[in-house]
C-alpha cells in the first residue's frame, strides 16, 4: 500500500489542490488585478476557451523537447564514452563542454535562428545545447568511477574494451546517467521554450500574412496555419557531379545528376531533355557499348545542365535583389522594346530557354552574355526606355550578336 500509485501521487496532489486554492482565496480576498496575477480558476477558463489553439501549441513543444532530449541522450552518451576513452582527449575536449554549457542559452538562440532557420529546428537546437552537457558530465563521471577492483578482475579475464565497455563500465555508469537525464528533461523544456521565444512563428503571424496576401485561399486549406507551422521550410539546391556515370553499368538522370534551384521553371524539362539525348545516343552509338553511350550522353548534357544550373542561381539572385532597382527596370523595359522591335534578331535569354526549343541551354547563356553586354552600352546614356536609340540598337546587335548567332548557327526567327 505503500509504494502504490495513491501512496506517490496522493502527496504532490494534495499540496496542488491546496496551494491553487489558497492562492484563489488569496488573491480574491486581497482584490489583486488579473493583470499582474490572475486568479487560477481564470487561468483554467481561458486555457479551456482556448484549448484549440493551445493544445496543438504544446503538442509542438512536447515534440520538440522530446526530439532534442532524444538528441542530448544519444550524443551526450557517445561524448561521454569518447571522453573517457582516453585522458588525453579528455584533456582536450572536456573544458569546451564546460564552456559550451555556461554560455547562456539566450546568447546563442538568435545564433541557432541563423544557422537552422525559424521554426521546429531552431527549437529542437535550443532543447538540445540546454540539456547535452548534464548527460555528458553525469555518464562521464560514472565511466570514471568504475571500482577499481572490478577493472582489475576484467583485465586479469583479458576482456576487450568493448566488453568491458559494454558489461561493465555502461551498467556502472547507469544510475549516474539516469540522473543526468533527469536534469536533461528539465533543462530541454527550457531551452525548448526560449528557443521558441526567438525562433517560433507565431501562429497570428502567419494567419496576418495569409490574411493580407492570400485570403481567398485560406477557407480552402482547412487548418492551414497549423499545416504551415508544421512544415519546417525546405531546402533548394544546386548539384553538380561528375561522372554522371560509372563504367557501362550505369548513369545518373534528372535531378540526381543536375538538380536546380527553380528559379527558371526548367527542372523537370532538363530532365526530359536527358531522356532524350540518351535515346538519340543509344541510336547513334548503341553498337558501341552502354560505356560509349553513357559518356557521349554526359559530354553532350552536363555542359547545358551546368549552364541552366547558373541561369537559375542568376535569376533567384535577380529576384531577391534587383526587381525594385530602378536602373534593372528600365534595362527590362529596353529588353522589352527590343523584342517588339526587332523580334527576328533580339529574343531574352528567358525567351530563348522557354520557347527556344532548337536553343541548348549553353547556347542561350552565351548569347545571353554577348546580350548583357549590349544592354550595357544601351542603357548607360538613357533615363527612359522611349528614349532608346534604335539605329545603334540595330548597330550593336549587327556587329557583337549576329556574328555569334551565325557561328553556332542560331536562328531567334521562332
Ligand atoms: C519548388 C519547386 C518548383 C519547381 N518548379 C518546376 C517547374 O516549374 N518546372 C520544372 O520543369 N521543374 C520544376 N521543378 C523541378 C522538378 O520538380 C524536378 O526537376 C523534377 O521533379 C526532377 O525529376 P526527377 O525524376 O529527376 O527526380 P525526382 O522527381 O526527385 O524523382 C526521384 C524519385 O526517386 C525516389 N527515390 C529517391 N531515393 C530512392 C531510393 N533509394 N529508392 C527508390 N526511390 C527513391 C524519390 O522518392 C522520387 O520519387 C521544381 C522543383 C521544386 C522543388
Amino acid at each position: 500500500m505503500s509504494s502504490g500509485p495513491l501512496a506517490r501521487l496522493g502527496p504532490p496532489l494534495v499540496t496542488f489542490v491546496a496551494g491553487v486554492g489558497l492562492g484563489e482565496l488569496a488573491i480574491r480576498a486581497l482584490d489583486v488585478s488579473p493583470l499582474i496575477l490572475p486568479r487560477p480558476s481564470a487561468v483554467l477558463a481561458a486555457a479551456l476557451a482556448e484549448s484549440a489553439s493551445l493544445l496543438p501549441a504544446l503538442a509542438a513543444t512536447a515534440r520538440a523537447v522530446l526530439v532534442g532530449l532524444a538528441l542530448s541522450s544519444t550524443l551526450g552518451i557517445a561524448a561521454a564514452v569518447a571522453l573517457a576513452a582516453s585522458p588525453w582527449i579528455q584533456r582536450a575536449f572536456y573544458p569546451y563542454a564546460i564552456f559550451f554549457q555556461i554560455v547562456p542559452i539566450v546568447a546563442i538562440a538568435p545564433l541557432l535562428v541563423i544557422w537552422f532557420g525559424y521554426g521546429s529546428r531552431a527549437v529542437v537546437a535550443a532543447a538540445f545545447v540546454v540539456s547535452v552537457f548534464p548527460v555528458i558530465a553525469n555518464t562521464l563521471a560514472g565511466l570514471l568511477s568504475v571500482d577499481p577492483a572490478l577493472r582489475d578482475l576484467f583485465r586479469l579475464h583479458r576482456a576487450s574494451g568493448l566488453a568491458a565497455l559494454w558489461k561493465l563500465r555502461l551498467p556502472w555508469a547507469l544510475p549516474y546517467l539516469l540522473t543526468g537525464l533527469r536534469i536533461a528533461a528539465g533543462l530541454a523544456v527550457i531551452g525548448a521554450i526560449v528557443g521558441e521565444f526567438v525562433g517560433a512563428v507565431p501562429k497570428a503571424k502567419v494567419e496576418e500574412l495569409f490574411d493580407a496576401q492570400f485570403r481567398d485561399a485560406v477557407p480552402l486549406i482547412p487548418g492551414f496555419a497549423a499545416s504551415f507551422l508544421s512544415h519546417p521550410t525546405g531546402e533548394l539546391g544546386t548539384v553538380r557531379c561528375r561522372p554522371w556515370h560509372l563504367r557501362g553499368r550505369v548513369a545518373l538522370i534528372g535531378d540526381a545528376a543536375h538538380a536546380i534551384v527553380p528559379f527558371f521553371g526548367q527542372g523537370m524539362n532538363a530532365g526530359f531533355e536527358d531522356c532524350r539525348v540518351l535515346d538519340e545516343m543509344l541510336d547513334l552509338h548503341g553498337s558501341e557499348g552502354w560505356e560509349r553511350v553513357f559518356s557521349e550522353y554526359t559530354a553532350a548534357r552536363k555542359p547545358n545542365a551546368d549552364a541552366i544550373a547558373d541561369m537559375a542561381l542568376d535569376n533567384f539572385v535577380e529576384m531577391r535583389d534587383r526587381v525594385a532597382d530602378p536602373a534593372f527596370l528600365l534595362r527590362k523595359q529596353v529588353e522589352h522594346r527590343l523584342e517588339e522591335e526587332l523580334p527576328r534578331e533580339y529574343r531574352s535569354r528567358y525567351s530563348m530557354v522557354m520557347y527556344g526549343a532548337h536553343i541548348s541551354y549553353r547556347a542561350a547563356q552565351e548569347i545571353g552574355e554577348i546580350q548583357r553586354e549590349i544592354l550595357d552600352e544601351l542603357c548607360a546614356p538613357l533615363a527612359s526606355a522611349t528614349d532608346l536609340d534604335l539605329g545603334k540598337a540595330k548597330r550593336l546587335i549587327r556587329d557583337k550578336l549576329a556574328p555569334h548567332l551565325a557561328r553556332q548557327r542560331v536562328s531567334l526567327d521562332y
